[in-house]
């Protein structure tokens, strides 16, 4: 079960992309020096097809794509509700995970991007050209292109 702590607009989450960053609590990952410890609790309201309708409705003329961050506690949840927002809704989904590979249960068809990768405080964030995180856009074919690079400044 995926539950939610709040959401936002964003714009530098996801380049090109106008974001619905949802962000999504009980994390299992446990990074030192994580930024966002409120996020470790099993706290918030479930994301689910109600919920998430209810702040689509608000908000679907505004994006451009919905942004799961985090549920690395529930991947197939992540799959899943994934699948259902691109059927329902038309929009591109995206997903943060801070694991350091894939998880088991995610179908690429689902998502227009997945981030990897735990947060190491010694490397960085996506925005440091030293980090270990990786952000991908899926392809129409499947595969992943690694658009990291479009976080650091020239
Ligand atoms: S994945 Fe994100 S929220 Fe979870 S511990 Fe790591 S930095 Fe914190």
């Amino acid at each position: 079960m995926l539950k939610f702590y709040n959401y936002d607009i964003v714009f530098q989450e996801i380049p090109d992309e106008v974001t619905l960053a949802v962000n999504i609590t009980n994390c299992p990952n446990r990074c030192p020096h994580c930024h966002s410890t409120f996020l470790w609790k099993d706290v918030g309201e479930p994301f689910n097809e109600e919920n998430a309708g209810i702040i689509l409705k608000d908000y679907r003329e505004a994006i451009t794509c919905v942004s799961i961050m985090g549920g690395d506690n529930d991947p197939k949840e992540v799959n899943r509700m994934a699948e259902w927002l691109k059927k329902t809704y038309g929009v591109k989904v995206g997903w943060y995970s801070g694991r350091e590979t894939l998880a088991d249960g995610i179908e690429l068809k689902n998502f227009d991007y997945i981030k990897i990768g735990p947060y190491i405080e010694a490397l960085g964030s996506l925005k440091k050209r030293t980090t270990n995180q990786r952000l991908y856009k899926i392809l129409p074919d499947g595969k992943r292109e690694d658009i990291t690079f479009r976080f650091w400044k020239t």
